[in-house]
């Protein structure tokens, strides 16, 4: 167990419970190789997620989709007129616990009942709701802004966002290294460590569907490169540890592209034509070489963009101090001919 959930269970008796019944184990993943995958359960993805509109007002929407995947998987998409980050998020069910990974953009619950809904899609154990714990792939405010709406709901537990908290309660011990395990009875979700779109970034393969809940780290949009050393080394961990693994899907965050490939303006509320959700085994695995070859601003790929928006931010502000210093110099040159004239 982990200190964080020491510190909980003093104070509240229902995350005392789930205290006791979370086993999450960290366990550097040599029985891969020698295991055999039982075959992952197959599940739909034919959905047309919403892709809001030019004019949210004129045309109203409702906040959440929610999608079964399969009777115990569930895709819940945030309408990108609710919030232009048009976050995914997803409801992997247990016999014994539920996992919710990430909680969207949406604060508020009169405009995106998230916890209202979660708990419609849990099933009753012993004439209770399942026990639910959200977890979140890191710490930025579109995964998590929904926190408060679980906040004091009894047999929920909210991992914290910061990352000693994520250390202690997966029990990482040699970050980013080692593979966390949550048990939700008869399904198993393995929690990897991805930092470099953020410090706290997390994916979780779950063993039951065969997919990769990749958050930021890999989505059909925009990969925020925040520390590329860090990325190009999460990317490989992740191939190395699919590399005996099935892998029906890789499921992200956002889509911020088209079917063409190109990119939404940042904030734009509507995406027509988006590119499909799910991304495959290529998409991770030309991930590495794509960091070896990364010039440190941007780059296109098939079905992602890299970029650093620090970079290339401070790159456009040289460019600005650049062509104003010419500009002055240009002017003071004109000024003295006058002058002398
Ligand atoms: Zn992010
Ligand atoms: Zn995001």
């Amino acid at each position: 167990m982990n200190q964080l959930n020491g510190r909980r269970q003093t104070a509240n008796p229902f995350l005392l419970y789930l205290g006791a019944t979370w086993k999450v184990a960290v366990s550097i993943s040599l029985l891969a190789a020698a295991s055999a995958w039982s075959q992952p359960v197959p599940g739909s993805l034919d959905a047309h997620w919403n892709e809001g509109a030019s004019d949210c007002k004129a045309t109203p929407q409702a906040p959440l989709q929610v999608h079964a995947y399969e009777p115990q998987t569930f895709i819940l998409r945030q309408s990108p007129c609710a919030d232009f980050e048009a976050n995914f998020l997803y409801l992997l069910i247990g016999s014994d616990k539920a996992l919710l990974i990430d909680t969207g953009a949406v604060a508020d619950p009169k405009e995106m009942p998230l916890a209202k809904t979660i708990l419609e899609l849990l099933p009753d154990k012993d004439q209770k709701k399942l026990p639910l714990l959200v977890a979140h792939t890191h710490r930025h405010m579109d995964h998590r802004a929904g926190d408060p709406q679980f906040a004091s709901l009894p047999s929920v537990q909210v991992v914290s966002i910061d990352l000693e908290g994520v250390k202690a309660f997966y029990g990482f011990t040699d970050w980013p290294n080692g593979i966390a395990h949550l048990d939700l009875g008869g399904r198993t979700v393995d929690v990897i460590p991805t930092p470099g779109h953020n410090e706290t970034h997390l994916a979780f393969y779950d063993n039951r569907t065969g997919i990769l809940f990749s958050g930021d780290f890999l989505m059909p949009g925009r990969l925020l490169v925040d520390d590329a050393a860090a990325y190009r080394e999460s990317a490989q961990r992740v191939v190395d540890f699919l590399k005996t693994r099935p892998l029906s899907y890789i499921l992200g965050g956002h889509i911020e592209l088209n079917t063409a490939g190109h990119a939404y303006r940042f904030g734009s509320h509507y995406h027509p034509n988006e590119h499909r959700l799910e991304l495959a085994r290529e998409d991770l695995a030309a991930l590495p070489a794509a960091f070896e070859n990364f010039n440190g601003f941007y780059a296109r790929h098939p079905n992602y963009i890299l970029t650093n928006p620090i970079r290339n931010l401070v790159a456009l502000a040289i460019i600005a101090v650049a062509v104003l210093i010419l500009i002055v110099w240009g002017v003071w040159r004109l000024l003295r001919r006058r002058w002398s004239r």
